[in-house]
């Protein structure tokens, strides 16, 4: 692409995304040796990064002074987020459920059934502020013993889930996914942006990001395509406070105004699976990243729904 500059590790596509990036802001690579990074999650009361190393089949945890093990088992856990109360909620491919860590450290089983059937391996989750929990049931957790425990799917689909935990119950909100995969919500909350990445196991599949307006009853209203990413997958993503969707995808990160508008990209040298808003002023970028952990700080911070 002809407009792009490239200033190490950035790539500005549109002028737009000079306000938000530091040009003498290094990518830091804070931790490697994992086999799939993936789950990151901040805790800023605690000052640490939770994520996940799915095949290594354990949660790690980084601190300013290093990182060390937070969980093993871990389930093959995938995606993490937080509660409105700041309880970690994860998805687990192993056990086929979406859990949430209480406060004592109890784990409660959120869902782990639809229909009498099990799930098939909860990939990614977000918490609205109504309490809700929304999270993508992919198979690749099933699909193999690599990230988790082969297995056949029960309730024949991929389905985007609403978990309400005022009366437990598991609504299937959408069930025209191939394999629904990151989501993060509008700072308004009235669109939820779902990843399909069912171009992993079709030719010419997706690799996409879809909006989907939700209505304050919880229902999805409509669904168009946001955009495509390439190259790679959009697999995790978040939201800054403007509304700009920061996504992986197979050169790094990609950032999209909500207009769609690739504003530009940060690249890193390994495959990028995920990210989060971190750090003291929620403007440090969490990246996780294949073998490896990466941060770099930003000029914009992250959406206050984006945990
Ligand atoms: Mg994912």
């Amino acid at each position: 692409m002809s407009n792009v500059v490239y200033a190490q590790h950035l790539a500005i596509v549109d002028p737009r995304f000079r306000q938000l990036v530091l040009p003498n802001a290094p990518l830091h690579q804070l931790h490697t040796g994992s086999c799939w990074t993936e789950g990151p999650v901040w805790f800023g009361d605690h000052g640490c990064l939770l994520w996940s190393d799915i095949p290594n089949n354990r949660m790690l945890r980084w601190i300013e002074s290093g990182v060390s093990v937070f969980r093993q088992p871990s389930n093959f856990a995938n995606g993490n987020t937080r509660d409105n109360q700041g309880r970690l909620v994860t998805c687990e491919h192993g056990t086929r459920r979406v859990t949430r860590t209480e406060f004592n450290g109890r784990i409660r089983v959120l869902a782990d059934s639809f229909d009498g059937r099990k799930l098939n391996s909860p990939n990614d989750v977000v918490v609205k502020s109504d309490g809700t929990v929304w999270f993508t049931d992919p198979t690749y957790g099933i699909d193999n013993d690599y990230e988790g425990y082969a297995a056949q799917p029960e309730y024949g689909g991929c389905y985007l889930f609403c978990f309400d935990p005022r009366d437990g119950t598991l609504r299937a909100a959408a069930t025209d996914f191939d394999k629904p995969n990151g989501l993060a919500f509008s700072v308004d909350e009235r669109t939820l942006y779902v990843v399909d990445t069912g171009g992993t196991h079709t030719a010419g599949g997706p690799h996409h990001i879809r909006a989907l307006r939700v209505s304050d009853e919880n229902r999805v209203r409509e669904s168009s395509l946001f955009q495509e990413v390439s190259p790679g997958f959009p697999d995790g993503l978040r939201l800054d406070r403007h509304g700009n969707i920061w996504t992986s995808a197979g050169d790094g990160v990609h950032c999209y105004a909500p207009d769609g508008t690739l504003l530009g990209k940060i690249l890193v040298p390994e495959v990028v699976s995920n990210v989060c808003f971190g750090g003291a002023r929620q403007s440090r970028l969490f990246i996780t990243a294949s073998s490896s952990l990466y941060a770099v700080n930003l000029n914009v911070s992250g959406a206050a729904a984006a945990r």
